[in-house]
């Protein structure tokens, strides 16, 4: 089915204040993964090597094992996670900026962007395409082999490059309120789908953890298995983990049909003024584009379905007491 693309909510590809070093135009396709029958099982790329695999900050790139019959990466690239190839100029932009940053793709027809992590060089000049994006990127930009594509890298990109990965929304209408900037989408592994669940509660977390440390744990995908779509750091930053279609591990028993929001904090911290103001301009979107109700705002342990035996998170974030009132005073006074 056709999606409505709001124009509000639409952004447009902007690389202002920073210096742009790559932009180009033209006809994408898709490459990458064990289903890549384009690419040799020894293939590899220009920009990543095996010593890569063990570094968390690269290895939501790839498979968490070698595809059966493979050795090379291209082929154990994990085809959902962002990433793409240009025929970049080295001497413009050098292979460690481009691992180091991120690329700005949008599909001009809807305006729809996203972030997507520079792997490889191509495709071959002979294809007449000038990018080839990961079968997941397509998907996230509504695009099909042959479709246009802007591209676009500046030297700032990796850090100040507003990104809407959902930008447009999937419910037709105009939603009045903008989703605030999120600092960077970093995909974790762990999603599911939701299997036609709608989206109709948001459900509130304290990581007990630094941002580093959530952020690696929710890229492991050995390990608990964890995600949430969203994790607010205490300055305000806002990076997003899981797209809001899919559906995260964060709350047991209640995840198909709600948004996770992890904050940033100790056990026994407060919510940071500056991460309180994002967390409620990304809850006040949320509310709009899923049509939920303010009501349907939950802390973690006081979920509706929520299963897992007791937690002790939200912790403090709302008050001295680990209450569900906590919760809902602060969401009276701050949403
Ligand atoms: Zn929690």
């Amino acid at each position: 089915m056709a999606r409505k693309v709001s124009k509000r909510t639409a952004t447009r590809l902007a690389v202002t204040n920073n210096r742009a070093v790559f932009h180009v135009e033209g006809k994408m396709s898709t490459f990458g993964g064990p289903n890549d029958s384009g690419l040799t099982p020894s293939e590899g790329l220009a920009l990543f090597n095996k010593s890569d695999l063990s570094d968390p900050k690269f290895s939501y790139l790839f498979l968490p094992a070698p595809p059966p019959g493979t050795t090379g990466l291209g082929r154990r690239l994990n085809p959902d996670s962002l990433y793409i190839a240009c025929r970049w100029d080295y001497h413009q932009t050098s292979k460690d900026f481009l691992r180091n940053t991120l690329a700005l793709i949008q599909n001009p027809q809807n305006k729809k962007n996203a972030q997507a992590r520079p792997v490889d060089w191509g495709p071959n000049l002979s294809t007449g395409r000038v990018a080839d994006l990961s079968p997941g990127l397509a998907a996230v930009l509504g695009l099909d082999t042959d479709d246009d594509v802007i591209i676009a890298l500046s030297d700032g990109s990796s850090t100040q490059a507003p990104i809407a990965t959902d930008a447009g929304g999937g419910h037709g209408s105009a939603n009045p309120i903008p989703k605030p900037t999120i600092k960077q989408f970093i995909q974790s592994p762990n999603h599911s789908s939701r299997n036609g669940a709608k989206i109709s509660m948001v459900v509130l977390h304290c990581t007990e953890a630094s941002l580093a440390s959530t952020i690696k744990t929710f890229q492991d995908p050995g390990g608990r298995q964890v995600s949430a779509h969203y994790v607010i750091d205490r300055n305000g930053d806002i990076y997003q983990m899981v797209r809001d279609d899919d559906r995260a591990n964060h709350c047991k028993g209640a995840n198909a049909n709600s948004i996770g929001i992890e904050h940033v904090a100790s056990a026994k911290d407060a919510m940071a003024d500056a991460q309180k103001n994002s967390s409620a301009a990304l809850i006040r979107w949320l509310l709009a584009q899923y049509e939920i109700s303010r009501s349907s705002i939950y802390g973690h342990a006081f979920t509706p379905g929520y299963s897992g035996g007791g937690t002790s998170c939200p912790d403090k974030l709302f008050g001295p007491d680990h209450t569900e009132q906590a919760v809902l005073d602060w969401v009276a006074q701050n949403v």
